[in-house]
């Protein structure tokens, strides 16, 4: 549980750390593509008692590059600029949103958190 603690504080430092880089690309060399370097996504799965060991691995990860997309997975589709489908596995309800700015993402992050939450409550 410590060790797990600490892996997913890494990995947040990392999410950090990627969304942070956002800041130093000046606003007219933003591209709007997907699968870019500066492409962010954040991973937002539905916390339940169906989500999978996988997804919910993707989802400590948290934050994927646009260049990590296509090889972490395989079977997205991309349903418009902001959201694109995980489809990790038949039925997978996952979702990877566009990480825009710092605030938008801190913002994410409450949400999920709040979700995960109500998850245990429940
Ligand atoms: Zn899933």
């Amino acid at each position: 549980m410590q060790l797990q603690r600490c892996v997913s504080a890494v990995k947040s430092v990392k999410a950090v750390i990627a969304v942070n880089s956002l800041r130093r690309i000046p606003e007219e060399y933003k591209p709007q593509t997907f699968f870019g370097e500066h492409d962010l996504w954040i991973y937002v799965p539905i916390y339940d008692e169906k989500l999978c060991p996988t997804c919910e691995a993707h989802a400590r990860d948290l934050v994927f590059r646009g260049s990590e997309l296509r090889s972490k997975f395989k079977y997205l589709k991309i349903i418009d600029d902001g959201r694109i489908y995980a489809n990790v596995h038949p039925n997978c309800r996952c979702e990877l949103y566009r990480v825009i700015g710092v605030e938008q993402y801190l913002r994410w992050l409450e949400i999920l958190e709040q979700r995960k939450k109500e998850e245990v409550e429940t």
